[in-house]
């Protein structure tokens, strides 16, 4: 981080709409942060008025936009982290998380990304925690999580923290975060997808949907007797959850999610490859089915 110089070249002047506020600073938001804006505020620079002498962090949390969400804060064209004082006069910009874009260039407000990323999912997100792991993504999920555990293991862990609670990404101890806009599961995956650029990172069907396992590949002979008679005649590989024993193959189901992830793909405009893995789900001991697979995976967490 640099020392903070935002107070070079402040004009030291009082506007005549500011008598309520000591002090005043022109700030725009850009990309997705405008989500967080009140209409009028949005894709425009607009004047904010503050008292005392805050860190930019307050002054940013203050509009509604989670700090979680921001990566790069420039106060008079300099870079600037979340503790420096905002001054009077101040021309301050703020951008979103750049996980695609490589700005190591420019200081930023936190840690380098997670290259390999982690998530941990608030308790109204089991559908996609599901959709997430289906992905191949390390994905932790309880649907009683507190929201003090969320952010302990979001910053222990180093795992991005999902969320629908604007508050929780308040948080000071949580450093990456998004909060999911969609309350469509498979909306939210593509939206995931696209604000931490995954596309290349999936590694589809390597997980167990229930446990956050790796899979482990097991020979035919030995899901023979535990997988349903239609499944044993039809499917050559399997592979076995070590936690919960469930067995995976290819089958409906499997096509089902592989068709869905091609579809994100081609959208983002990348190339379609899914890879050639196995998936499926749920044991002849559960009373499984190709049938009753479609029932089955991200829906049921
Ligand atoms: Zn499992």
């Amino acid at each position: 981080m640099t020392t903070c110089v935002a107070s070079k070249g402040i004009v030291w002047r009082k506007r005549e709409d500011s008598r309520r506020m000591a002090s005043m600073v022109s700030i725009r938001f850009y990309a997705e942060l405008n989500d967080f804006l009140l209409p009028e505020k949005r894709q425009v620079s607009f004047s904010q008025g503050f008292n005392g002498w805050p860190a930019v962090k307050a002054l940013i949390e203050s509009l509604g936009v989670p700090h979680t969400e921001v990566d790069l804060i420039l106060i008079n064209q300099e870079s600037v982290d979340f503790s420096c004082r905002v001054r009077d006069g101040n021309r301050i910009s703020v951008y979103p998380v750049f996980e695609a874009l490589d700005i190591r260039p420019i200081l930023r407000v936190r840690p380098e990304p997670l290259r390999e990323p982690s998530f941990i999912l608030d308790t109204h997100l089991g559908r996609l925690a599901g959709y997430l792991r289906m992905a191949g993504f390390d994905t932790l999920y309880q649907n009683d999580y507190a929201d003090e555990a969320l952010a302990s293991a979001s910053a222990g862990e180093k795992r991005i923290l999902l969320t629908r609670d604007r508050g929780l990404l308040k948080r000071s101890v949580v450093t990456h975060g998004y909060l999911v806009r969609s309350d469509n599961p498979q909306e939210q995956l593509k939206e995931v997808l696209h604000r931490f650029d995954l596309f290349n990172a999936m590694k589809p069907f390597r997980l167990c949907i229930r446990c956050n396992e790796p899979l482990r590949a097991i020979p035919a002979t030995e899901a023979k007797g535990s997988v349903p008679r239609q499944v044993w005649e039809q499917a050559r590989s399997y592979k076995s959850c070590p936690v919960c024993g469930r067995i995976y193959w290819k089958g409906s189901h499997y096509q089902k999610m592989a068709g869905l992830i091609s579809r994100i793909r081609e959208k983002a405009g990348r190339a379609v490859c899914v890879t050639d893995e196995l998936q499926h789900d749920r044991t002849a001991k559960e009373g499984g089915s190709i049938d009753a697979e479609k029932e089955t995976g991200p829906d049921r967490l």
